[in-house]
This record gives structure tokens, C-alpha cells and sequence, in this order.
């Protein structure tokens, strides 16, 4: 398949709405939704109680979800979601902003709000992470300061979803990207990364998108080498992988917590 990943083919290529109705749609039959089923007890897990909190929060490469902020929101004081392409940062601020058209998440923070045991409603939640969250910026991870030109004080948590098998090309990319995400984190700041395990394309509305194939053994190199011990590491596999394989092809899910040392 063509080359199909890197910042430029996102900015050119990704549908916000397309990817949302494709695969954020609780309703859907098939693995349209089976990343976000099988990710969300995660999150819920590492910032439930007793689990990670802190002041501040940056989200790497957020796309034009929400899913990934939905139990950070209970434990940061202020999250900073980012991305590198104008269009998805724009369509998170359509829902952030309640502007007619935004997406319509309620199903998934309802799931959310019944992993968590309903400790919040569906509306509060929603407003917490409204209030928590102050700006979206541009970001590219592949800088070595992925805000330049902006130079802002590191954060407690860095968080980063997906994002690193479609902005990288190459391993060695994602040991860089790993690096640059460390120079954001305050010293013992936590990280947190998951994606999807083999997946070498998924489809967006009409567009194919390759993806770098993530494995075990490059994840725990690139963090060791950024600087950060593994706290945890799970892998979550797939009930069914040949379920919608000509529209993604991923076998199973990780979901890291790291901290810098
Ligand atoms: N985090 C979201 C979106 C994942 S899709 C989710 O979990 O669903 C991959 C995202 O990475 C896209 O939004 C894309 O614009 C972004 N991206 C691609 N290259 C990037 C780069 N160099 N720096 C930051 N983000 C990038």
C-alpha cells in the first residue's frame, strides 16, 4: 500500500466527521468501535481512584476525539489536548464550544460514566472536561519541542492515543516522537500510551490509511530509551481479527503507564 501516514497526509486526507462515524459510534456492528471498547476500561483503570493524577495534562495528537480525556478529566486540573491537522483541532473545539454539528458523544461518556460506577452523570462529565480543558494547540511530535514555537512549562502527564502509527514512518521514528513527548514531561511525570498492536492500515470515510505496525518489543525500547520505567504494560487482544479486516486489520490493543526517571 502507498505510504499513507505523517502529518501532511493527515492534514490533507483525515475526515474528522468520517473517522468519528466510523469508529465512535457505540450503535455500530463490526470493529467500527472495538478499539474504543476495549481502551476505555483502561483509562478508566489508570485514573480512577488511587490511581495517576495531577495538575496537568497534554494530550499528543487527539484527532478530533474526546474518548481518551474522559477519566483524566476526574484527575487533572487542566488538560491540553493538540494535534497537528487545523481540521481535527478544530472539530474537538466544535464540541468543547457545544456549536450546533458537533459530534454527539453522549453514548461513549455514558459508557464511561457506567465503568465508572455512575460516580458522575453523563452531563457533569461532560462539563468537567469542558472546564478542564482551556486550549487546543498545534503539534507536531516528530519536533523536538512539539508546541514550537510555544515554550510552556512541562506537564505531570503526557498522554498520547493512536497517534504514533500514523505519525510515524519508521521504529526509529517512534523511539524520536517518544523522546520529543518526554521533553513535555515534567522529571517522575507519568505517561501514558496505547494504540493498536499489528495494525498496518485502517479506513476513513473513502481513504486508506497505512499504519506503522506496532509491536511489544518497540514500545518498551523507545520508552526505556526516552528516559521512562514501565509501570505497566497490558495487552488486550481481539475477540475476532478477521471481524472487518479489509477496513482495519489490528489484532489487539496496548495500554502503557510509564514514568520519567
Ligand atoms: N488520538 C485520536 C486520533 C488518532 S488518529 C484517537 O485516539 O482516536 C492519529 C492522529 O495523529 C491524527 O489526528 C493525526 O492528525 C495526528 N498526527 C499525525 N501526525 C502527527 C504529528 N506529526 N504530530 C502530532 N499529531 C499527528
Amino acid at each position: 500500500m502507498a505510504d499513507a501516514t505523517g502529518g501532511e497526509f493527515y492534514e490533507e486526507n483525515f475526515e474528522p466527521r468520517a473517522y468519528l462515524d466510523d469508529y465512535f459510534n457505540l450503535g455500530k456492528d463490526g470493529a467500527g468501535n472495538e478499539y474504543l471498547k476495549l481502551t476505555l476500561p483502561h483509562f478508566c483503570k489508570a485514573f480512577g481512584p488511587g490511581g495517576l493524577s495531577g495538575d496537568t495534562l497534554i494530550d499528543i495528537g487527539s484527532g478530533p476525539t474526546i474518548y481518551q480525556l474522559l477519566s483524566s478529566c476526574e484527575a487533572y486540573k487542566e488538560i491540553t489536548p493538540t494535534d497537528y491537522s487545523k481540521r481535527n483541532r478544530q472539530e474537538l473545539e466544535k464540541w468543547l464550544k457545544k456549536e450546533s454539528g458537533a459530534f454527539d458523544w453522549t453514548p461513549v461518556v455514558k459508557f464511561v460514566c457506567d465503568l465508572e460506577g455512575n460516580r458522575t452523570s453523563v452531563t457533569e462529565k461532560e462539563e468537567k472536561l469542558r472546564r478542564v480543558v482551556k486550549q487546543v494547540l498545534p503539534c507536531d511530535i516528530l519536533k523536538t519541542n512539539p508546541l514550537e514555537p510555544l515554550l510552556v512549562p512541562q506537564f505531570d502527564c503526557v498522554l498520547s492515543s493512536l497517534c504514533l502509527e500514523g505519525a510515524c514512518k519508521t521504529h526509529d521514528e517512534v523511539c524520536s516522537a517518544v523522546k520529543n513527548m518526554s521533553n513535555l514531561s515534567k522529571p517522575g511525570g507519568h505517561l501514558v500510551l496505547c494504540g493498536d498492536i499489528s495494525c498496518s492500515h485502517y479506513q476513513v470515510g473513502d481513504v486508506m490509511f497505512s499504519a506503522l505496525v506496532m509491536n511489544e518489543e518497540i514500545l518498551r525500547k523507545a520508552v526505556s530509551e526516552a528516559g521512562y520505567t514501565i509501570d505497566s504494560l497490558e495487552l488486550t487482544s481481539r475477540d475476532d481479527p478477521k471481524v472487518m479486516q479489509e477496513t482495519t486489520d489490528f489484532t489487539g490493543i496496548y495500554f502503557m503507564v510509564a514514568h520519567k526517571t
